[in-house]
Parts: C-alpha cells; structure tokens; sequence
C-alpha cells in the first residue's frame, strides 16, 4: 500500500503571504493579473490578499482594488486575511469567500505583532468568527510558530494543543499549522501532530511550511505520511528574495506540485500553466524566483523532469 494520499489540496497565499513579504510594492494590475492566471491553473483556493492597517503592511493596501479587478472564476474560492473589525467590514463590502484570522501559539510573537497576548488574540478574533460563521463566510484560523517562534525558540506542544482547541471551540474548522519561520524538521513534524492527537487529526488540518532552511519539502513528505492532505504553498516561492535579507518564501507551489505528481498524488494544478503564472510575477518583482522546478523550467536546458 503507498505511503502517499490519492490527493492533496492547496491553498495558494502567494498573492498574500508573498507579496506582504516583498520590499517593493508591486503594481495592482499586475496583482490582478497574477490572482487571474492561478485561477486557471486548476487551483480552486487562493488567498488573494490582507485587509490590514496599510501602515503595517503598505504592500497589501489595495486589496480593495484587487477584489473589485479579479476575475473571479467559479468553484475558486478567493479569501484574505483580516486582522481585526475594520479588516472584516472592509471583506464584506469585497465579498470575501473565506476569511483568514489570525492566532499563535507563542506569548511573544503575540506581542511583537499584535500586541497583546495569546489570549489577548483569541478574544480579538472571536467576534470576527462569530460574524463571518453568521454570513456564511468561511474562516480559517492561523496557528502561528506551531514549530517555533523568533524570539522564544522551540515552541511547547501543549501550546500548540491548547490554542488549537480554543480554535475549535469558538467554531473555527480550518486549523493552518504555521511553521512562520521556516525551520522545522521532519521530526518536529510527527512531533506537533502526535502532541495534537485527541484535538486535531492529521487530515482535518493544513500545513503552512516556509522553507528557510531548504527543508520544506522534506517536512510536507512526512506530513503526508502521517495522513496530511492539505497545504498552503506559493507561487514560485514567492516571499524569499534576495534583496529582503531574512525574508523566506512558502514551500513553492511548483516543488510541492512536482513531487506531488511524480508520486502519483493528484492535485487537480496544471504544472506549465502555474510556471506561466509565477512568470507574471518574477517579471514584477524583478528578482528570481526561489522555487527549484520553476528555476529548472527557465534556466536549465531540459526543464523539470515530466
Ligand atoms: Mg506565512
């Protein structure tokens, strides 16, 4: 019996978590004109954009405007991230799909980026939760530092567990385990789901992987193994670039889609038509993309391998 699930389903949050991540503000247009051409790729979840303070994150301050110029394609479901009230009146006038809210597992991130504590996060969100569950609108809860947090180090377990069945509690379905810095470890992996076990199984979670350390790829095989089917991943990498020291992308959509496929688990994403995608959006940030099979498709003579 193969060790691998039939299929796998991605979220794409390059247009999120990678542009926020660019130093440069890239052009609406050519958001639109991204968002557009992933829509087509086969990929049926993109998280398109943040309704954040623009005085916190200025890349995303048009998500008004990408929303209103996307060509939305049936049966693809466009979210965004929204961190607070404003952000969830600003989604509705937009017609989110899906909401994204934010949570973490570590007291000092919590600080550092949202000023208050773990806690302090969940109350913050609950009325988000509780309006978007009333409209019909999809939430999912970002578990952020799952693995480990910049400032504290190797996240407690329990933590994890903890915060992650208070986002049960208050209605939330979607659970997206966040490696925010990109430094687990296959082991860590199989750590973080067996310390869950009793709240949240495997299959019922996402994993959000970022590859600072080259691994990302590793740790979505063995999370496969242990029975995950659900990732976010980003166009080209998208996130890590060069001029941005510290910066990393997500595991790149391209590397997750290629191995995916050449150990016979369907994702439902046409590989050429994601590359063509992801070549919209080097052209604009105007530096490489990170992700391996999207490098080997423009610079090596024979392409990825089919
Ligand atoms: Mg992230």
């Amino acid at each position: 019996m193969s060790v691998w699930p039939k299929s796998i389903s991605i979220t794409e949050v390059g247009p999120r978590d990678g542009l926020q991540n660019q130093s440069d503000s890239i052009a609406t247009e050519i958001k639109i004109a991204l968002i557009d051409a992933l829509s087509q790729t086969g990929l049926t979840l993109i998280e398109a954009s943040a309704f954040v303070n623009p005085k916190w994150i200025p890349q995303l301050s048009d998500a008004d405007e990408v929303f209103a110029g996307i060509t939305r394609k049936t049966g693809v479901s466009y979210s965004a991230l929204v961190p607070n009230e404003r952000g969830w009146d600003r989604s509705i006038s937009c017609d989110v799909d899906e909401i994204a809210v934010l949570a973490a597992a570590s007291e000092t991130f919590c600080q550092k980026n949202t000023n208050t504590s773990v806690n302090g996060a969940l109350e913050r969100i609950q009325p988000l939760i509780e309006r978007a569950l009333a409209s019909g609108v999809g939430v999912r809860g970002y578990l952020s530092c799952a693995i480990a947090c910049p400032y504290e180090g190797e996240t407690n377990q329990q933590q994890v567990r903890y915060v992650a069945q208070r986002l049960l509690d208050m209605g939330i379905h979607e659970i997206a385990l966040s490696d925010t810095v990109g430094v687990a470890r296959p082991d860590d992996i199989r750590k973080m789901y067996d310390a869950l076990d009793g709240v949240l199984l495997p299959e019922d979670s996402v994993l959000h992987l970022h590859n600072t350390q080259g691994r990302a790829l590793h740790c979505a095989s063995e999370a496969m193994k242990c029975g995950v089917v659900s990732f976010d991943a980003s166009c080209g990498g998208l996130g890590g670039c060069p001029y941005a020291p510290g910066a990393a992308g997500n595991i790149a959509t391209e590397d997750l889609v290629h191995f995916a496929h050449e150990n016979g688990i369907e994702t439902g994403v046409d590989l050429q038509k994601l590359i063509s995608a992801s070549k919209i959006i080097e052209q604009a940030i105007g530096c490489k993309l990170q992700s391996a099979v999207y490098r080997a498709s423009q610079d090596a003579h024979t392409g990825p391998r089919p």
